[in-house]
């Protein structure tokens, strides 16, 4: 058997077994992972020291003089903390939830529940830890009862999270669920249609306007609690950003 016959080999029960880290039932049809897959690349950016002490002091900045005390919405009144949301500030991978739920608001860190437990699984199949990554969602506090955020709450947020990817500069966001993929790409297109390819995230704000980053929506974990037969579809999706970041499927 030659090498690249080897490399596929290995790639393809890679990929097997992260269906299965994922949870997937089925057996998928395998796919032929291209040339980028099997070449691998580095998880998160490589920085020098003081480039990502800065990007870490921007970060914190903002969070402690922009979202703790922010006040742009009614939310502030009920919340019991801000959650800003945590990673790595060189992450080449950030993903976007929609809001705090009762025990992001308790702890005040984002992904920390039920919901949070399935995208640390999904995180480890794709060959990555938490700390690889940034996690944050796009309202900073807790809408009461787990409700959907309103326009308007969307509205007053979403400056801080463009203001957070703007400061990270990741190649990739994977927007989960509906009402971060709309608020990114600024569409009514429904998640199901938007989902399994990737988009264009504008940080200028404006459709068109300076460069963009390739955004993935796909479905937020806390649907998949709900529809696991979702999970083979929210894999493949997966594996199109470690395609696309050049990282090969974890040895398992
Ligand atoms: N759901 C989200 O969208 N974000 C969290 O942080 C937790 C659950």
């Amino acid at each position: 058997m030659t090498n690249q016959e080897n490399a596929i080999r290995r790639a393809l029960r890679q990929q097997l077994m992260g269906d299965r880290l994922m949870g997937v039932t089925y057996v998928p049809v395998p796919k032929v992972l291209d040339e980028r897959t099997l070449r691998g690349g580095a998880k998160v950016r490589r920085l020098d020291a003081e480039t990502l002490a800065q990007k870490e002091q921007s970060l914190r900045v903002l969070d402690e003089s922009a979202v703790r005390n922010c006040t742009k919405c009614e939310l502030s009144a009920t919340r019991t903390q801000t959650v800003f949301g945590q990673g790595s500030a060189a992450a080449r991978l950030v993903f976007v939830g929609e809001a705090p739920g009762y025990e992001e608001d308790r702890q005040g860190l984002a992904f920390v529940g039920r919901a949070g437990q399935l995208l640390s699984k999904m995180i480890v199949a794709m060959g990555l830890s938490r700390e690889d990554v940034f996690i944050c969602n796009v309202l900073k506090c807790r809408p009461p009862n787990n409700r959907d955020p309103s326009a308007d709450e969307i509205l007053a947020c979403r400056g801080h999270l463009a203001e957070q990817l703007r400061l990270i500069e990741p190649e990739v966001v994977v927007a989960l669920g509906a009402p971060a993929s709309k608020t990114l790409l600024n569409t009514a297109v429904s998640i199901g249609k938007l989902r399994g390819r990737f988009h264009d995230y504008y940080p200028s704000g404006v459709h068109g306007e300076g460069p963009s980053i390739p955004l993935m929506p796909t479905y937020h974990p806390a649907y998949l609690l709900r529809s696991p037969s979702e999970k083979g579809k929210t894999w493949d999706d997966l594996q199109l950003v470690l395609q696309l970041l050049g990282l090969a499927l974890p040895e398992l």
